[in-house]
């Protein structure tokens, strides 16, 4: 894509975090509490944003309130009272107490370190493959070493954890080259589902590393390249404007060329995400090299808990030429009193959405959960024998049987994750004997599989 007639001021990425936040004029003139719970927040959870988050998104006339403010800025409540203090205190003593505090407040938010990944890490020659999760039959993950940060960081996202230094180009070839044969080893697998942090935070060398010899091997099943990424909403320059956009376009149309579905799997939280110039100018370069975008976002309390807002976002990427995918349920993780939302609340909410959209929007399934035994969606509060019930089926299983059969939980208006959910009959959900035996039979912790 060329970029002629009229000048076009060439936006240029520039990152804020802790170190530099200060320099922001809007922060500047906020009140001084809002900067003190940045300063004492952002030590404990991640926090990182970018100028056109900054001058784009974030309406700063409705800050405290605004969603995109609230998105990428730590936020006071984000800490319950007693650690908010105790980081407060913290903040006046030596560099190592911060840390340390920083550290054990941490703890208690249950992050998901990297070691609890391991249930679906492929095994290989007798060699565990880190970089890949391989759980549904079809599909791979592939965190490829050079794309673990995004553009912004997500306030309610703890993969922090495995937001980790950059690896160099031989790094990549190597990863690349196990990938390869993992997928000639597995001809059941047809997506390659790459991930991170944000793929797309890589320059175009680096991505072309990993996906040029996905096409120049002979894989004859595999059919569909996902990316997971997140720059639409944080950085759409990335697709049009960057100093290799022109290459990335290239090397996506190169993939479409060789017969291969690409999915950019697109996480957009809140309709004003889709709103800019900007975005929608990258949308139409995605799909102008052949890609399709599917959309997906977790319901978040205090950033999208509004069907108002969900039927828009529907509406608003179908008219842009996207298909909305996935309604995710945020995960008892990191600042969940925050963010988090009873299963019964996120199920009216979908509802309520669902039934505002045309039938072009309802390829969007929901409310999901990604637990350990598979994605299970709720389908919604019925009757049993005068008893109330909440219906749920597995979108994807870690045996592909359970997909689609119906089941019951005993209602549970403040149940907000499947292990708070008690079986509607009898003292087990139908998968737990077959999920049990596989835990024994493979690693031992429980997994997380938050990816984009
Ligand atoms: C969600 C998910 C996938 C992809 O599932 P689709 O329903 O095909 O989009 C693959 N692997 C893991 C571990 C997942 O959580
Ligand atoms: S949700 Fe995605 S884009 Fe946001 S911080 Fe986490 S990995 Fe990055």
């Amino acid at each position: 894509m060329t970029i002629t007639g009229t000048k076009v001021r060439k936006p240029k990425y520039h990152a804020y975090n802790l170190h530099n936040y200060l320099e922001i004029p809007q922060v500047k003139k906020l009140p001084p509490e809002y900067r003190e719970a940045i300063e004492i927040v952002g030590n404990v959870l991640p926090f990182k944003t970018n100028n056109y988050v900054i001058d784009h998104l974030i309406d700063w006339k409705r800050v405290p309130d605004d969603p995109m403010f609230v998105l990428t800025f730590p936020q006071k409540d984000m800490l319950t009272p007693g650690p908010f203090d105790e980081m407060a205190h913290a903040l006046t003593q030596p560099r190592e107490t911060i840390r340390a505090t920083a550290n054990r407040i941490r703890l208690t938010l249950n992050p998901h370190p990297a070691g609890q990944l391991d249930h679906n890490v492929p095994l290989f020659n007798g060699e565990r493959l880190h970089g890949m999760q391989h759980k549904y039959r079809e599909t791979i993950l592939f965190f490829p070493g050079n794309g673990q940060t995004c553009h912004a960081y997500c306030s309610f996202c703890f993969r922090w954890p495995q937001f980790v230094g950059m690896h160099d180009l031989k790094f990549a070839s190597r990863e690349s080259q196990k990938l390869i044969e993992y997928l000639q080893a597995h001809p059941e697998i047809n997506d390659v589902l790459f991930t991170g942090g944000d793929p797309m935070i890589m320059k175009v060398n680096h991505l072309k590393e990993y996906i040029e010899p996905l096409l120049n091997s002979n894989l004859p099943s595999l059919k569909r390249i996902r990316i997971g990424t997140k720059a639409l909403s944080y950085w759409p320059y990335r697709f049009f404007q960057d100093d290799d956009s022109k290459e990335l376009l290239k090397l996506f149309r190169s993939v479409t060329k060789a017969g291969k579905h690409l999915a950019i799997m697109a996480h957009f939280n809140h309709p004003v995400e889709l709103s800019t110039p900007a975005v929608r100018r990258a949308i139409k370069a995605l799909r102008g090299v052949g890609a399709e975008i599917r959309t997906q976002s977790p319901i978040l309390r205090n950033i999208n808990d509004d069907a108002d807002a969900w039927a828009t976002m529907w509406n608003e990427q179908v008219n842009l030429g996207c298909i909305p995918y996935y309604m995710f349920v945020v995960r008892d993780t990191g600042a969940q009193h925050f963010f988090g939302i009873s299963l019964v609340k996120a199920w009216q909410l979908f509802r309520d959405a669902y039934q505002r959209v045309s039938g072009l929007s309802r390829t969007v399934r929901g409310p999901s959960l990604s637990t350990n035994p598979g994605k299970v969606q709720i389908l919604g509060v019925s009757e049993i024998r005068g008893e109330k019930a909440i219906t749920m089926r597995f979108l994807q299983g870690r045996n592909p049987d359970w997909v689609q059969r119906p089941f019951f939980a005993k209602y549970d208006e403040q149940a907000t994750w499947l292990n708070e959910l008690r079986p509607f009959d009898g003292e087990k959900f139908f998968f737990e004997d077959e999920l049990e035996r596989f835990y024994r039979e493979n690693l031992n912790t429980p997994t997380s599989e938050d990816f984009e």
